[in-house]
């Protein structure tokens, strides 16, 4: 184990090469500062383990410094113990309010130094490892989080965090009665891509699909993985005029990306568009079947292609 660094504050130069030698001899390791100033920037500047401070100071008062490194987020973890010249008790209660851990009256007792330097030092190191745990579980729990709302594959949105999102969009939309949008997109022939160049360069494709779809729409619109090789694009406030022209945007990219991995052939997907105020929509599950629906039409019309659900369709 390394040995725990002692900043000891302490401009009496007698005093100083004392207590130094004997904190040396138990074991620790000593830095000296011989007044606050320099006290602070030592606490700052190198990892202290714990401060031993002299209440009388050349420069600034013990109880200021104590105050100053309380406050300061790097070192308000530091425990001080404050060095007092005995008959010092209102500034005592004063070091105990700036924020020191202990205090201990000069002359003091060799062996009680040392006790209360080991109870100071025992509960920050338990502090320290809390403080370490503590962001190992904070990291983890972004690191799940993540993993809940993403898909992992494409980096886009997963269809869990999808349907969280339009079920909250679609209850805004109709309480302020606010158009909304939703498209499914499905890659044409995809099993043959995995057929021809194997499932790893179909992942590769998925990816690529995604980026496309990502850069083509606008910022508000969110686009997600529905599942295998579908992807949705939700897009509140959104007319199905305007989303169509998103639509066409997604066409005309997909048509004019080269994707790696297939020999520098595009794909093409077929869009299906629907969206609300419809009088024949009025859950998000109604919603996503009539894009459904309007995307199979477009497979059916020939594939590569964009066709919005006519009113009423969701009836059907
Ligand atoms: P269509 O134009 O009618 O949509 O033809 P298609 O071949 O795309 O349709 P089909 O539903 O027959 O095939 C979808 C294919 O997508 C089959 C499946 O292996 C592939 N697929 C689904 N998810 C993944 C995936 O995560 N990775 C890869 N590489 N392929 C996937
Ligand atoms: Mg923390
Ligand atoms: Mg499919
Ligand atoms: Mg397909």
């Amino acid at each position: 184990m390394a040995k725990a660094k002692i900043l000891l504050v302490e401009d009496n130069q007698t005093q100083a090469t004392l207590i130094s030698s004997f904190l040396t001899r138990n074991g620790y390791e000593v830095v000296l500062a011989g007044n606050g100033m320099s006290a602070i920037r030592i606490a700052k500047s190198e990892k202290v383990d714990i401060v031993l401070l002299d209440l009388v100071l050349p420069d600034i008062d013990g109880n200021e410094v104590c105050r100053w490194l309380k406050l300061n987020h790097d070192t308000m973890a530091i425990p001080i113990i404050m060095l007092t010249a005995k008959g010092e008790s209102h500034d005592k209660v004063a070091g105990l309010e700036a924020g020191a851990d202990d205090y201990l009256h000069k002359p003091f007792d060799e062996s009680e130094l040392n006790a209360r330097i080991y109870v100071r030092l025992r509960s920050k190191s338990l502090q320290d490892e809390l403080r370490i745990k503590n962001h190992q579980l904070e990291d983890m729990l972004t690191r799940v989080e993540t993993l809940a709302i993403m898909d992992s594959l494409t980096g886009l949105f997963n269809r869990r965090r999808f349907e969280t999102l339009l079920s909250n969009e679609f209850k805004k939309a109709q309480r302020y009665l606010h158009p909304l949008s939703c498209m499914i997109l499905d890659i044409d022939h995809f099993k043959e891509i995995n057929d021809s160049f194997g499932h790893q360069v179909g992942d590769l494709a998925l990816r690529e699909v995604a980026q496309v779809i990502q850069a083509s729409v606008r910022e508000v619109d969110t686009p997600a993985r529905w599942g295998g090789e579908e992807f949705v694009v939700l897009s509140p406030n959104t007319t199905k005029e305007n989303a169509l022209r998103a639509a066409e945007r997604i066409l005309s990219s997909m048509a004019a990306h080269k994707f790696s991995g297939i020999g520098g052939r595009s794909l093409s997907v077929s869009i299906g568009l629907a969206g609300i105020p419809d009088p024949s929509i009025d859950t998000m599950e109604k919603l996503i079947h009539a894009a459904d629906l309007a995307m199979y039409e477009a497979k059916r019309k020939g594939r590569a292609r964009v066709e919005v659900a006519a009113p009423g369709i969701a009836q059907r």
